[in-house]
């Protein structure tokens, strides 16, 4: 028996050859049921609209039915975790069931062991099955590149973590998910032929403009890793500008497309905190809110590495990783000049920028409540519920000052609106997330969609989610989350 969900497929990146892959199927989990589902990431799939009533379409989405015309595999790849030579790692409990005709790699995310799996089991818990769901839809609504999720399937099967808990399947949508550590890993091992045959293979089929370029003496590969640190920095920009914290950033957590990939320990931040550390296991806060930016470049540093035979000059190399220390403060400058209101750069924007921070950081402001406060005060001029948030309240009047005398009265209502569209009302707190994993746990599944129809528009108003807008409870600091599970 096969399911059919009426996808054409087509070979992808399975054209690439055994050295990249190993064939395999999912392993099946016993009665699943269905816990969230996207229509927004059905539609990009051209799924029928009846997609999810068939039973036969919810095994296969949990690994326990093949589906037509697919030939699954897990993929290898290695990497630097923690700032350390990892070796090689893998699709460990990734299973890539192909890719469809409109370009779209689809993954069972836990979906059992693979050749990858070194210790681990394959599988993936329910509570991190719906924060990797939810969180790949809620900045696909905030407008961040990231990996998409169709579905999370779950079963009553227990996986042990610290304790028995709940099995799930992501099913994850993205147009690739190459990582830097897919390059890394051939380069490790002096596999030069196939080095080249990935490189080629990204290039031509999602970096084209690299063939034709005039950069580095028409040196595609430099071009190539100079386009990638610029859609990293983009990324990073956009990341460091809405308070997400990654929490993993490890060399085989970076996508060779810009996007966000690998839902861990990430979080929003609550209260603005540029030192805060999410993940309950980087003891050393290496991945901390405000080391980023410099994680990423460092980890495209590793790339440039993996690419050198390619590229064939270390001076070439290094001049193609130079253009992120421009884009991303540029981008980054771009991203919150938007969240202020401002449409045009000015001198003193900086200041601008930089002042708020250090008030929001030294009062410990909730970054997501201060900036939508923020951009409501700009569309009907009552600032105490901004001036409210702040302890120094001389602090914030002299830089609200400031910010006043950027706008002019007739452009008001127009820096609103680019205000209301640049900062969210609702982003994925961790304690969301936690409510909805404890209803789920308990067999009650409407908490994850009625949390993902709000983080899907998180600009617009919906007035009857304003307990999912609000500041933290007390025990959302109190919330553990580490790497993988
Ligand atoms: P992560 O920390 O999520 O980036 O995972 C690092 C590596 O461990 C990747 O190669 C994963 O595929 C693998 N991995 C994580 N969790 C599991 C698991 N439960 N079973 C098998 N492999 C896993
Ligand atoms: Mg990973
Ligand atoms: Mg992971």
């Amino acid at each position: 028996e096969v399911a059919d969900l009426g996808l054409r497929w087509k070979p992808g990146f399975a054209t690439l050859g055994p050295a990249f892959l190993t064939e395999l199927r999912p392993t099946p989990l016993p009665d699943p049921y269905w816990v969230g589902r996207s229509e927004a990431v059905a539609r990009e799939l051209g799924l029928p609209p009846d997609w999810h009533s068939s039973d036969a379409t919810l095994a296969a989405l949990t690994g326990s039915l093949p589906i037509a015309g697919t030939r699954p595999f897990a993929t290898v790849y290695s990497g630097h975790q923690f700032g350390v030579w990892a070796g090689q790692l893998g699709d460990g409990r990734a299973i890539m069931i192909g890719e469809t005709e409109s370009g779209l790699e689809v993954q069972l995310k836990g979906a059992g062991r693979t050749p990858y799996s070194r210790g681990g089991d394959g599988r993936a818990v329910l509570r991190s099955s719906i924060r990797e769901f939810l969180c790949s839809e809620a900045m696909h609504g905030l407008g961040i590149p990231t990996t998409r999720a169709l579905c999370v399937t779950g079963s009553d099967a227990r996986v042990y973590r610290e304790e028995p808990e709940s099995s799930a399947v992501v099913t994850r949508v993205a147009p690739s998910f190459i990582r830097f550590g897919h390059f890394e890993h051939f380069a490790a091992n002096q596999r030069e032929d196939e080095l080249r045959a990935l490189a080629d293979y990204v290039i031509d089929r999602y970096y084209p403009a690299c063939r034709t370029t005039d950069r580095f003496n028409g040196n595609a590969y430099a071009a190539f890793l100079e386009a990638v640190s610029e859609r990293t920095a983009a990324l990073l920009a956009r990341w460091q500008a809405v308070g997400f914290c990654h929490g993993v950033m490890n060399t085989d957590n970076m996508s060779i497309l810009g996007l966000t990939i690998d839902y861990g320990p990430f979080q929003f931040l609550d209260g603005f905190d540029p030192r805060h550390i999410c993940n309950h296991s980087d003891t050393n806060g290496r991945y901390a809110f405000n080391q980023q930016p410099n994680v990423a470049y460092w980890n495209l540093f590793c790339l440039a590495q993996a690419l050198l035979p390619l590229i064939g000059d270390q001076e070439v190399a290094v001049a193609a990783l130079e253009s992120y220390k421009t884009v991303f403060p540029n981008e980054f400058e771009g991203r919150m000049r938007a969240k202020l209101g401002l449409a045009e750069a000015a001198e003193g924007d900086r200041a601008l920028i930089e002042g708020v921070l250090k008030l929001l950081a030294a009062g410990k402001v909730d970054y997501t409540i201060f900036w939508r406060r923020l951009s409501n005060y700009m569309a009907d001029g009552n600032v105490e519920p901004v001036r409210d948030l702040f302890l120094d309240r001389e602090g914030f009047d002299a830089w609200a000052l400031a910010f006043s005398e950027r706008h002019t009265p007739a452009a008001r209502a127009q820096a609103a609106d680019l205000m209301l569209k640049s900062n969210p009302g609702f982003v994925l707190r961790n304690h969301l997330g936690q409510q909805a994993i404890e209803a789920s746990q308990q067999k009650e599944h409407s908490a994850v969609a009625t949390l993902l129809a709000v983080l899907q528009s998180p600009f617009e108003e919906h007035p009857d989610a304003d307990a999912l807008a609000g500041f933290p409870p007390d025990w959302a600091s109190t919330i553990e989350i580490s790497c993988s599970s």
